[in-house]
C-alpha cells in the first residue's frame, strides 16, 4: 500500500479529501514513495480556523512556559535527529550526515526560541512626564503562515514556526510537495512536547494552497522561502491583501579567491560549498573569481582531479559525498543549463551529463561539473542552476571581481579566500551581498544573528529567524499611563505635551 500523507490540524493528522494530489519519490531510485494529497481551498480554511481559535490562549500563556513546550521540542528533536535525517535523505537524496547537520541547525532555532521571555522584553521609561510612565513591548501577530522549499525540508520551516509560536503566534506551515514528511515527523514531536492543538498545523498542497493562505483575511504574515520568481510573486500578492511578508529567494552565490590565498584550502572549501548536497543548497558557492590567470590556472588544476573523483552515490552509502538531485524534472533542467554553457563557449573542464550509478540506474544523479572561462554574458552565470555545477569566471583584478558580483541580480551569500587583512576588511564593507564569508566558504549565521539576502534573493524589509524573526512576528505597542491626578482635573484641550 503506498503512504498517503496526511495534514495536521487543531491537534490531529486528517487524510485530506481534495482529490488533487501528487507523488513524492525516493531520488536515489526513482520510485514513488508516497502520495501527497494537495489540499482544497476548505481544508485550508480548516488549518485557518484552528490557528485562529488555538491563538487568543496560546497568546496570553506566560513567555516561560510557551519557552517550556519549546526546551521539551528540542530535547525530543535531539532524540530523533537521527529519525529525522532519515526520513530527509529518503525524499531528497542528501547524504545522512548532511541531513543530520540540517536537522542540528534547525534544532539552533529551537534553541533560540527557548530564551523567549528574555526576546520578548520590552523597554519603560519612568516619568516621562509627572506621574507619566512609557512602556513599549512587542504582541503577537495572530494567525501567521510559512511556506518552504524543498532543499532544507527540515531546517528552513524552523526557521519560522519555533519563533513565531514562542512569539505567541500560531502557525499554518505549508511544506514542500517534495519532501512532506520531515515537517510532518517535527510536528509529531511538538506535539508530544505539549504544544496545544492548533498552534501548529501542517497543510500540503501547491499553488492553490498557497495563494489561499496569501489572500485569507485572518492570515497576518506570510514567511516564504524558494526561488525568486516565486519569492517576488508571494510578496507582491500577500502585501497587496495587507500582509507582513518575508520572502526568500534564490542566489548565485561567488567565491572569491585572491592571489594570496592558500589555493589547496580554496579547492576543499569550493569542493564542499559547490556540490554538496549536489549544489542544491541557497548558499551554495556556484561561482568561483579567481584573481588573476595563474590563480585561476593553479585553482583548476587542484579542482579538476577533485571534482572527477567525487563520490556520489545513495544516502545510504556512508562515503557518498553527494547524493542524486531531488527530481527526474530538476536532473533535466540541470543537464539543459550544461548543455547551454557548452553551447555559449564555457570550456567544459569536468562533464557530469551521462552519470549513472550502478544499480541505481532509476535516480536522479547527476555527476560533478566544472566550467571554466565562464563569462557574466552566459546563461549558466546569470541564473541559477540549483545542481552539483560550478562556474570559474576569470577576474584579470580584485576590482572586477567585486564589481561582478555587484552587478549580479542576486546577493544571497558570497566568499573571499585571501591572507590580507585589508582586502577581506575592504571586500566585508563594500560588497552587495546579505552574508559575507571571510575563508568561510558557506556563510551561514547562527541562530542568534538572522539570515537575509540582499536585492533579488530578499523582498521584504526582515531577514529570516534571530531578532529579525522576533520581530517579524511581532508587533511594537507603546502604553503611557498617567497615575492617579490626571484628569481628574478636568479635560485638557491642548495638543499633550509631555
Ligand atoms: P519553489 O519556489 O519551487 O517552491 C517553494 C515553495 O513555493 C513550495 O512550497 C511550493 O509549493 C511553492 N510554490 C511553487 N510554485 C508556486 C506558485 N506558482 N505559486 C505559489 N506557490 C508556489 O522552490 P524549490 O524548488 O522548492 O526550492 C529551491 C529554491 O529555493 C532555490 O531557488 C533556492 O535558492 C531557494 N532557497 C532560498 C533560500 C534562502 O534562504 N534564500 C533557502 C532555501 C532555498
Amino acid at each position: 500500500m503506498m503512504q498517503v500523507i496526511e495534514n495536521a490540524i487543531g491537534g490531529k493528522r486528517v487524510v485530506s479529501t481534495s482529490g488533487r494530489k501528487a507523488s513524492v519519490y525516493n531520488p536515489a531510485t526513482g520510485e514513488q514513495i508516497a502520495e501527497l494529497p494537495l489540499s482544497a481551498g476548505g481544508e485550508i480554511d480548516a488549518a485557518i480556523a484552528a490557528a485562529k481559535a488555538a491563538q487568543p490562549e496560546w497568546g496570553n500563556t506566560p513567555p516561560h512556559k510557551r519557552a517550556r513546550v519549546m526546551f521539551k521540542f528540542k530535547e525530543l528533536l535531539d532524540r530523533h535527529a537521527a529519525d529525522l535525517a532519515r526520513e530527509i535523505s529518503r525524499e531528497h537524496g542528501k547524504t545522512h550526515d548532511d541531513a543530520l547537520g540540517e536537522v542540528h541547525r534547525g534544532i539552533e532555532c529551537v534553541e533560540y526560541a527557548c530564551g523567549i521571555p528574555e526576546l520578548l522584553k520590552g523597554a519603560f521609561s519612568r516619568n516621562v512626564g509627572p506621574a507619566i510612565d512609557t512602556y513599549s513591548d512587542r504582541q503577537p501577530l495572530g494567525v501567521v503562515a510559512g511556506i518552504t522549499p524543498f532543499n532544507f525540508p527540515a531546517m528552513v520551516p524552523m526557521w519560522m514556526y519555533p519563533a513565531a509560536i514562542a512569539c505567541g503566534n500560531t502557525f499554518i506551515l505549508k511544506p514542500s510537495e517534495r519532501d512532506p514528511s520531515a515537517p510532518m515527523l517535527a510536528w509529531d514531536l511538538l506535539m508530544e512536547a505539549g504544544c496545544p492543538d492548533g498552534v501548529l498545523n501542517v497543510v500540503h498542497g501547491d499553488k492553490e494552497a498557497v495563494d489561499h493562505l496569501l489572500d485569507h483575511p485572518d492570515i497576518k504574515a506570510i514567511s516564504f522561502v524558494g526561488s525568486t520568481p516565486i519569492a517576488e510573486y508571494v510578496y507582491q500578492r500577500g502585501t497587496r491583501a495587507g500582509k507582513r511578508v518575508q520572502a526568500l529567494g534564490g542566489a548565485k552565490n561567488h567565491m572569491v579567491i585572491l592571489p594570496d590565498a592558500d589555493l589547496d584550502q580554496a579547492a576543499d572549501a569550493l569542493m564542499g560549498a559547490g556540490f554538496g548536497s549536489a549544489g542544491e543548497r541557497c548558499m551554495a558557492i556556484s561561482v568561483a573569481v579567481p584573481v588573476g590567470e595563474k590563480t585561476a590556472d593553479a585553482l583548476i588544476e587542484r579542482l579538476r582531479p577533485r571534482v572527477e573523483s567525487l563520490k556520489i552515490g545513495p544516502s545510504t552509502d556512508k562515503d557518498a559525498e553527494m547524493g542524486p538531485v531531488v527530481t527526474s524534472m530538476h536532473r533535466d533542467k540541470i543537464l539543459g543549463y550544461i548543455d547551454k554553457g557548452v553551447e555559449e563557449g564555457a570550456e567544459l573542464v569536468v562533464d557530469g551529463r551521462g552519470f549513472t550509478l550502478q544499480g541505481y540506474e532509476g535516480g536522479y544523479y547527476v555527476g560533478g561539473t566544472l566550467f571554466d572561462r565562464v563569462t557574466p554574458e552566459m546563461t549558466i552565470y546569470k541564473e541559477e542552476i540549483f545542481g552539483p555545477v560550478l562556474s570559474v569566471v576569470r577576474a584579470s583584478d580584485y576590482s572586477q571581481a567585486v564589481q561582478m558580483i555587484n552587478d549580479h541580480e542576486f546577493g544571497n551569500g558570497t566568499a573571499i579566500f585571501t591572507r590580507d587583512g585589508d582586502a577581506a576588511r575592504d571586500f566585508a564593507d563594500r560588497i552587495e551581498v546579505g552574508m559575507v564569508g571571510v575563508n568561510v566558504p558557506i556563510p551561514v549565521p547562527v541562530a542568534y544573528h538572522s539570515f537575509g539576502g540582499w536585492k533579488r534573493s530578499l523582498f521584504g524589509d526582515h531577514s529570516i529567524y534571530g531578532p529579525e524573526g522576533v520581530h517579524f512576528y511581532t508587533r511594537l505597542k507603546t502604553v503611557t499611563t498617567r497615575w492617579p491626578a490626571g484628569i481628574k482635573s478636568g479635560a485638557q484641550f491642548t495638543f499633550p505635551t509631555l
